[in-house]
């Protein structure tokens, strides 16, 4: 963990090329500062904006080691950064979100292991490591559930609805090479919403309005904020993801994604916890466009251990994800308080995420 205070002129390490990096380093160069981007892939979107690259595999000593030499602290903007490898560098470099955090984020099994552990609550789940398992988990969990990979899943890949009996051994011999695997009761949700929040070194935490999420072919679409619930289920939504912040020592930006599941006759809605991500968030990118520090400058803030800037939020906004072809209209379909990041990715593959608008609405918020 970083325990000195980064000055101007530092340079940020960042494991991972791709936009959040590429948002990261834009934050980076306006407090002074210089990022060293690593990354396997040549053609990373972030590189384009750093001073300094390496190219080169996660597992490649040699070159971990060069970078390390490079740089005063080193952050990640991806949670599939292999643990080995933050083990390396936390060696010779701090190393924020610490490599805990970063273990424990990665594996499905492991954070709600976590959470549970730290009576925070989630939807009832069972590891699965036979199709022995599986349909002992399910005859506790009961149907219709979700089994998903522990490693890897993101966007909706790796895992399956599971509806009825029927659907069970179709489903186990489609994730059968992901093993182990997680089976957790389908939640009846109303919405989806999620907090980012920031913790410094010296225990400093600041949380962004939580927004509702919105997804189409399980990719993130649409980040609406001020998000339809109650100040009660805002505030809840924000203790947890404080909570979370403290128990894992965190230092840096972490994402905190629940589902919000109605009360009956009128009681309060419950929050159940889907899953968090140790680094700067998707359903974050509002913050760039109407909050007064955002979630990029906030996480460069944390972990050189400043001071954590103010994340009130000045208007209502909705951020919309831009997805394969959808980049192709731009600049075209901009109305003027539309703001645009495209990600400079060179080829608009389907289902790949090109850019996002924040729509900014000429609202004040409420409060
Ligand atoms: P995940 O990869 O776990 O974030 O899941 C992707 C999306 O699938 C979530 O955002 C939900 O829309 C849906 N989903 C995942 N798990 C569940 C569940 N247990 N109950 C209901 N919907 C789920």
């Amino acid at each position: 963990m970083p325990e000195k205070t980064l000055s101007p002129g530092a340079t940020i390490g960042i494991l991972g090329g791709g936009q959040l990096g590429r948002m990261l380093a834009l934050a980076v160069a306006r407090l002074g500062m210089k990022t060293h981007i690593y990354c396997p892939d040549p053609n990373s979107p972030a590189f384009e904006v750093t001073p300094h690259k390496t190219v080169a595999g996660y597992d490649d000593e040699k070159a971990l080691a060069a970078f390390a030499d490079a740089v005063d602290v080193v952050t990640y903007e991806f949670e599939n950064v292999p643990v080995q490898t933050a083990h390396i560098l936390e060696k010779l470099k701090p190393l924020a979100p610490n490599s805990g955090a970063l273990a424990v984020a990665q594996d499905r099994l492991a954070e709600k292991d976590f959470l549970t552990r730290n009576t925070i609550a989630v939807s009832p789940f069972r590891a699965v490591h036979t199709r022995d398992d599986l349909h002992k988990g399910l005859a506790d969990i009961g149907l219709p559930a979700v089994i998903k990979t522990t490693r890897l899943g993101y966007d909706g890949k790796g895992q399956r609805m599971i509806k009825t009996a029927d659907d069970v051994d179709e489903a186990y011999a489609a994730l059968e090479d992901g093993l182990p695997l997680v089976i957790e009761a389908f939640v009846p949700f109303d919405k989806e919403i999620s907090v980012i929040v920031a913790r410094n070194g010296h225990g400093q935490v600041q949380c962004f309005d939580p927004a509702e999420n919105v997804h189409e072919n399980h990719i993130l679409k649409t980040s609406t904020v001020p998000a339809a619930i109650t100040d009660l289920t805002a505030d809840d939504a924000r203790s947890i993801a404080r909570k979370i912040a403290e128990a894992l020592d965190y230092v840096g930006v972490l994402g905190v994604e629940f589902f919000v599941v109605p009360g009956e006759n009128g009681a309060a809605a419950t929050l159940l916890v889907n899953e968090i991500a140790p680094r700067v968030h998707n359903s974050g990118h509002w913050t760039e466009a109407v909050c007064m520090t955002d979630q990029f400058e906030q996480h460069i803030r944390a972990i050189c251990n400043w001071p954590l800037g103010n994340p009130a939020r000045m208007a209502d906004v909705v951020m919309e994800n831009l997805i394969g072809d959808e980049i192709n209209g731009l600049p075209g379909t901009l109305s003027q308080s539309d703001q645009p990041h495209v990600y400079g990715k060179l080829e608009a593959r389907p289902g790949r995420k090109m850019g996002h608008i924040n729509h900014i609405s000429a609202n004040a918020p409420a409060k």
